[in-house]
């Protein structure tokens, strides 16, 4: 099985050979999440933990107004973006470019200012396929190509099962 070490070692990978010219804004983190059998992966923006605990704003901020404290965490407290992979891509058996893939298009979605610091580039996070297109640009064509075809074969089994339930 694989684990999030595994994630992080493919992340630096990935980050090198296809998003060396993507402004890394805030730090990301990787790591495995719940067995989705439709969402493979996602990314989303958070501040460190325990920093909207009130216990935390007490001892660190003291009797700054909510005002204060909220312009304060937007403006000088790290966030940081954390990349989810289902659980189901921790087995063997899914080609590691189908993981790669999914990593790489929270990458685009991170790139493009989504769930990350970076200034955002579109409206919307799969406007006109902008992910594999994006995706395609930065080298990646042959990740985009393993994904669609893992994906028909996925969707042919689960068609399959559902079948014989
Ligand atoms: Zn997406």
């Amino acid at each position: 099985m694989r684990d999030n070490d595994w994630l992080q070692k493919q992340l630096e990978y990935l980050l090198k050979t296809y998003f060396a010219d993507v402004k890394i804004t805030n730090p990301i983190e990787i790591k495995f999440g719940r067995e989705a059998k439709y969402r493979f992966g996602s990314i989303r923006l958070v501040k460190p933990r325990g920093l909207r605990s009130p216990r935390f704003q007490t001892r660190f901020v003291g009797s700054f107004p909510n005002r204060v404290w909220n312009s304060l965490a937007s403006r000088d407290i790290p966030q940081k973006s954390i990349i989810t992979v289902t659980s189901m891509f921790a087995r063997e058996s899914v080609p590691t470019d189908v993981v790669r893939y999914t990593i790489c298009h929270e990458l685009c979605h991170y790139h493009h200012g989504f769930s990350s610091a970076n200034r955002r580039l579109f409206k919307y996070p799969h406007h006109g396929g902008i992910v594999n297109k994006e995706l395609n640009l930065h080298g990646a064509k042959d990740l985009v190509h393993a994904f669609k075809k893992w994906l028909k074969e996925y969707r042919k089994k689960i068609l399959e099962s559902r079948a014989i339930v």
